[in-house]
Formats: structure tokens, C-alpha cells, sequence
């Protein structure tokens, strides 16, 4: 069988993990989280960077840190992972959901104005399979309203978003705060992990309180106050050491995982550009490609589960992806949603391919040539 998906290890991690055991320190905030942080503030142009022991957790931290609160509305996107909401309904807030594009799964900026009232705190975005939104009408929709933007990166590692005036900007550098995740099914793992990433920076002393259980630890540490004690709400938010040092072997080969990943999706493209009764993703002049996923789009749901079928007969496992959030079975026991019709259509035809470091090019020729028969 050909899986959906399977972890790639560069051949460092239990290297990194062993010296990570050697130096004594395996909690957390230790050598190890302080050099991936680095790597992703100078590589990407996040003001700072927070390891955390999600994505989850990073979006949970940004509920606080946006104080949100009863009665508060958030908007997200329907056609997303219960994380971009979870934290926010945490916090007792309502969720708005919005919808997709007809013809791209991510959350139509047209549509956000409409939602927004007095109560609206923070819009979430969630830049799906890695390509942005279109972030420079969210932004101007949420100045108008004082809105933070909150941008669900955890697909998004090493893609873009290139701005009107030609400014091209790393995703999750853009909204106030960003979260990214490094599961095992990402791009760059850690077997599980995230990471929350700061732009704004009236948040970041308190984004280091929250993760730290809600002490000043970390300005203790750095020697700015002399003892540390409780000053805050938090939670145990950073990994250990053990963790960060998995995760840097995945970040020194970033490039060529990143290549790899890029001819894998060509590849798909090309072999399917032709295909018909399919569509394939499509990518704005706005956004980049960082190939985290590739899928298609069936006519009908019909359609998809015998191609699924098809597929399984052929030994490869294809599979759907969101349950529309607005209609899932814990939103609707409170909250009523209008119709979101374009969301729909991606949860019944909407099918990922096989996609992994290792996917091999006669692997990636079968699926190809099994869905272009179908
Ligand atoms: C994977 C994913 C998450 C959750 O990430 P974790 O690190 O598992 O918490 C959240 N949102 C989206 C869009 C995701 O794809």
C-alpha cells in the first residue's frame, strides 16, 4: 500500500537528542529551542518566536494573549482543523464561521466584511495546504474594525505572501500573531510540536509569561528581575529539549526537504494538468507554493469515494480532508450558521494525494495514471 503520509527523518534527530541528554538540560527554553527560534526569527521575519508543544497550544496562547472573552465573536474559516477554533471557544467566545472560495478552500476575504459586528475581537485564518489568503484585504478589513488577525500557519511553513507594492512576506509574519505546527504530518516535524509566532510587539512580554505557567521566568533567567514569581494566567506551553533537538535536525535540512516536496507537487501537477472531471489547486499571483499538500477536487461526492475506491484497489490510500466546522455535531448542540455552500463542496470533494519526502517518481506514476484512467 502506498500510505497518505510518512514522517521523514534526516538522520540527525537522535544525534541531537542525545546531546540535548548530554548537556543535563531536557526541560524547556534550553539550547536547543533557543537556536530553532533564531533560525526562524532571521530566516522568516517573525519579530519572535515561542516553541510550542503544538499548534493547538500556540493558537491557545494567541486566545489569551488577544484577552478574548466571553461574548466575544471570532471569525474562521468552516473548512478548517477544530484547532483554529478550539482555543477561542475555550475562552467562551462565539464562533462565526465564514466561508471558502469557490475554487480554493481558503477563506473568502469577500465575505468577512459582512460578518463583522460590534462584538467581532479577532479574525483566524488559516492559510490552507501552505498557500496563502489574501492578506492584504483581511488586514484592511481589520484596521477598519480593530481587529487582531490571527493566522493559522501550521500548514504554512516557508510560504509567502507578496503584497500590492511588491513586499513579500513570510506567512505568519503578517497577522499580530501566528501559529504553525510541527506534526508529524507537516512539512518540518517533531513528532509533535508548534510554535507561536509574535509581529506585534506589545504582546511578546506576555506571550513569554503565558508559556512559562504564567511566571517571569524568562526575565529571571535573562537577568532583568531577581526573583521570578507568579504574575500571570498560563499554561506549561514549551516543549523540552528533546523535542527542539528533533526539530533542528528537520531545520538544517529544510532546503532540500523543501525541493523535494516542490518536484513531488510538479510532478503531480503536470501528470494531472489534463486530467478532466478534476480540478486542480489553484495558486493567486499573491501567494507561493511551499507543497504541503497536493490534492484535487472531485465533480461530486459520488465521484470522489469511487476514485477513492479505485485508488484503494490500486494499493494507495487517498484521503478526504475537513468535516465543515459549522455543522460539526459540537458547534450546532449551541450555535446556529448560515449555509456555507462552498465549504461543503470541499468537504465532499476534496481528496489528498499520497504525499511524502520518500514518495518515489514510479510510486507518484502509478497514482497518476490510476486516477487519469478513472
Ligand atoms: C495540523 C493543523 C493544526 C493542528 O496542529 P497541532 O500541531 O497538531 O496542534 C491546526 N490547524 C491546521 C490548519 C492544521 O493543519
Amino acid at each position: 500500500m502506498i500510505p497518505f503520509n510518512k514522517p521523514y527523518l534526516t538522520g540527525k534527530e537522535t544525534k541531537y537528542i542525545e546531546e540535548a541528554v548530554a548537556t543535563g538540560k531536557i526541560s524547556g527554553n534550553g539550547l536547543f529551542t533557543q537556536k530553532c527560534q533564531q533560525f526562524f526569527e532571521d530566516t522568516y521575519g517573525f519579530k519572535k518566536v515561542l516553541l510550542t508543544t503544538s499548534c493547538t497550544d500556540a493558537l491557545e496562547m494567541c486566545a489569551i494573549l488577544a484577552d478574548i472573552n466571553a461574548g466575544d465573536e471570532i471569525i474562521v474559516p468552516s473548512y478548517t482543523f477544530v484547532s483554529s477554533a478550539l482555543p477561542f471557544v475555550r475562552q467562551n467566545a462565539h464562533i462565526v464561521f465564514a466561508d471558502s472560495y469557490p475554487d480554493n478552500p481558503n477563506i473568502d476575504a469577500n465575505t468577512i466584511e459582512n460578518l463583522v459586528t460590534e462584538k467581532t475581537k479577532a479574525i483566524v485564518v488559516v492559510h490552507y495546504a501552505g498557500i496563502a489568503c489574501d492578506m492584504e484585504k483581511i488586514l484592511e478589513i481589520a484596521e477598519k474594525y480593530n481587529l487582531i488577525v490571527i493566522e493559522d500557519a501550521a500548514q504554512a511553513i516557508d510560504s509567502f505572501y507578496t503584497f500590492k507594492d511588491g513586499t513579500k512576506k513570510a506567512l505568519g509574519s503578517i497577522g499580530h500573531l501566528g501559529a504553525f505546527s510541527f506534526h508529524e504530518t507537516k512539512n518540518i516535524i517533531a513528532g509533535e510540536g508548534g510554535m507561536l509566532t509574535i509581529n506585534d510587539e506589545k504582546f511578546i512580554n506576555r506571550a513569554e509569561i503565558i508559556w512559562e505557567k504564567g511566571t517571569n521566568r524568562s526575565m529571571f533567567f535573562r537577568g532583568e528581575i531577581n526573583k521570578y514569581g507568579w504574575v500571570d494566567t498560563g499554561s506549561s506551553f514549551l516543549p523540552s529539549e528533546i523535542i527542539s533537538a528533533f526539530l533542528w535536525a528537520q531545520l538544517e535540512n529544510i532546503n532540500p526537504i523543501q525541493e523535494k516536496r516542490l518536484a513531488i507537487w510538479n510532478r503531480y501537477f503536470e501528470g494531472l494538468k489534463d486530467c478532466k472531471n478534476i480540478t486542480l489547486p489553484v495558486i493567486p499571483d499573491y501567494a507561493t507554493n511551499n507543497a504541503h499538500m497536493f490534492y484535487i477536487v472531485c465533480k461530486d461526492l459520488d465521484s470522489r469515494t469511487a476514485l477513492i475506491k479505485k485508488l484503494k484497489e490500486n494499493d494507495v490510500l487517498a484521503v478526504f480532508h475537513y468535516l465543515s466546522l459549522h455543522k460539526s455535531e459540537f458547534y450546532t448542540q449551541k450555535h446556529k450558521n448560515g449555509a456555507l455552500h462552498n465549504s461543503d463542496h470541499f468537504e465532499e470533494c476534496l481528496l489528498r494525494l499520497p504525499f511524502y519526502f520518500e514518495l518515489t517518481e514510479a510510486q507518484q506514476q502509478k497514482i497518476i495514471n490510476t486516477i487519469n484512467e478513472f
